[in-house]
């Protein structure tokens, strides 16, 4: 039965913040006639019913984007750069209400939320906004006529594309939308956002804090629903100029054969299977801390170096060390501040994880820690697992699990490390474990990986190139890679003759 359009029914109270739960595009709130639940994986209780968007959604943002699209381009970038500094502004003055609505919605630590996570948010828009100047143009001179002869002067200038569509997963919904929507704004786009279903919450508050900050209506348009029932209208539009995706492989390719038809240009962040590789000759408690981190957000991150692979020589002790830490780490409430790992997103990814144990095990794996979900607590939160006597080519080794769930296997050295390392169809990132400066040279050189890590994991820098190889994705954004994606280059080609001269 269709939902009317009152207050009530589209209002959520996510720990005392209220959240509209409609759609925001052309600068109003708009509701459909049918929602979705949307449930907190701390306790499985439904939060909030969400708006359910389709085709006339769709069809309703890309038209608001458009509308939008020539007055924001026209903005100097100047004025945009200060909007957007002024968004960062509302996160920070917001920050503890995201945090508190995120970890509700996603189930993520609130401790990190707080301390990590909104802060970066926030800087996502301040360190687009701070690069605008140094946004090219670049000025060159053709001499066709001889180095004496005057030159043609060319002048290459990084234009605003248009409406760009943005389509973002439930990990780390609020920072991965605003990884893509601050520099397409920053580029003079206008957006079309659209959360994950399973954590749509602190997009809808992107757009009130955005609006506060005197963003015009229609530059930021988001939209909620389910997968395909919006997306595929989104994707396939011809009015878009953009598509900016995170998720999954498969979605990536539903999306790609949708843009086909308009060939819409497209930047894919998409999964991994990355190595953690640990040699004999690395520091074992830093190697074991690298390993033990790769549960954080319970296992549900892109980058998580989900495969370890340790020197043979050291297997037993590195196994040893991992298993005691990992004991020690405090699995519960995410709002609580003493716990290092939370729930999984939704009890079907908990079905589809433990779906891969079982299988794995079927297959002959070790469950080495862990296994199942904690029955403590109701089923939503899977175990931290290591599975070891598992095969290269096995289904656990070679597809993303997307939970808390690392195998091990051995290596007798650097050669066989780095085939194994890089036998997978992904090349998001790799990590690397090592005493030895000259090894990490020729080992980093060889693996195939978006980004590596040398006795660290997770530093990031915003300047820094990110995305990753095979089915880990197309493109780069982050730095200038972003604005190189986000915008249109155009080269003006003047003649030193022709012009009348009016003095
Ligand atoms: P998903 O592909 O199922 O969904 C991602 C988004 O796509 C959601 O908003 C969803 O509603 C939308 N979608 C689904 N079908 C669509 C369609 N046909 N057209 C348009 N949109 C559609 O992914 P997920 O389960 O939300 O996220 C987990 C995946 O994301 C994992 O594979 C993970 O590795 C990947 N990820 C990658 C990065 C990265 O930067 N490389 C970061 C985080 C997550």
């Amino acid at each position: 039965m269709p939902q009317q359009p009152d207050s009530a029914v589209h209002e959520a109270r996510i720990a005392g913040v209220a959240v509209d739960t409609r759609h925001w595009i052309g600068g109003r709130r708009v509701a459909s006639a049918d929602t979705f639940p949307d449930l907190s994986p701390i306790d499985g209780s439904t939060l909030a019913r969400i708006a359910r968007g389709g085709p006339t959604e769709a069809e309703a943002a890309v038209a608001a984007a458009k509308a939008a699209f020539p007055g924001w381009a026209a903005t100097p970038r100047a004025e945009r750069a200060r909007i957007l500094h002024a968004i960062a502004d509302g996160v920070e003055k917001r920050l503890e209400e995201l945090a508190i609505v995120e970890t509700t919605d996603n189930g993520a630590l609130l401790r990190s939320h707080r301390r990590g996570v909104m802060p970066r948010v926030a800087r996502n828009f301040r360190f687009f906004a701070d690069r605008l100047p140094a946004l090219g143009h670049e000025d060159f001179t053709t001499h066709t006529g001889g180095p004496a002869a005057p030159g043609h002067t060319n002048h290459v200038s990084w234009d605003p594309a248009g409406p760009c569509v943005l389509i973002t997963p439930w990990n780390a919904p609020l920072m991965l939308a605003t990884w893509k929507v601050a520099p397409a704004l920053a580029a003079g786009n206008t957006v079309v956002l659209k959360p994950a279903e399973w954590s749509p919450l602190t997009a809808s508050l992107l757009a009130d804090i955005a609006a506060e900050a005197g963003l015009p209506p229609g530059v930021l348009n988001v939209v909620q629903g389910h997968g395909a029932e919006i997306g595929d209208d989104l994707t396939s539009h011809p009015d878009v100029r953009r598509i900016g995706f995170t998720g999954s492989v498969a979605t990536a390719r539903r999306i790609a054969a949708s843009a086909a038809p308009n060939l819409t240009p497209l930047s894919l962040e998409l999964g991994g299977k990355s190595p953690l590789l640990v040699f004999a000759d690395a520091d074992l408690e830093l190697a074991v801390d690298l390993a033990v981190e790769q549960f954080d957000n319970a296992g549900q991150v892109c980058l998580a170096a989900t495969r370890l692979l340790v020197e043979e020589s050291i297997a037993d002790a590195f196994t040893e060390r991992f298993v005691a830490k990992a004991a020690r780490l405090r699995q519960g409430d995410p709002r609580e501040e003493a716990t290092d790992i939370g729930p999984t997103i939704h009890p079907r990814q908990i079905e589809r994880i433990d779906g891969f144990v079982r299988r794995a095990v079927a297959a002959g794996a070790r469950v080495v820690f862990g296994g199942g979900s904690h029955a403590r607590l109701g089923g939503l939160y899977y175990r931290p697992t290591l599975l070891t006597d598992v095969a290269q080519d096995s289904e656990v080794v070679q597809e993303e699990v997307f939970g808390p769930v690392l195998t091990l296997q051995t290596f007798v050295d650097e050669a066989e490390a780095v085939h194994l390392a890089n036998d997978t169809r992904f090349g998001l990132a790799a990590t690397l474990a090592t005493g030895d400066h000259r090894r990490a040279e020729r080992v980093t050189a060889q693996l195939v990986a978006g980004t590596v890590w040398v006795n660290c994991f997770f530093v990031r820098d915003l300047r820094a190139p990110f995305g990753g190889s095979r089915l880990s994705g197309v493109g780069r954004e982050g730095g200038a890679w972003s604005f190189d994606f986000y915008c249109d280059l155009k080269n003006r080609v003047l003649a030193p003759k022709g012009f009348h001269d009016h003095g």
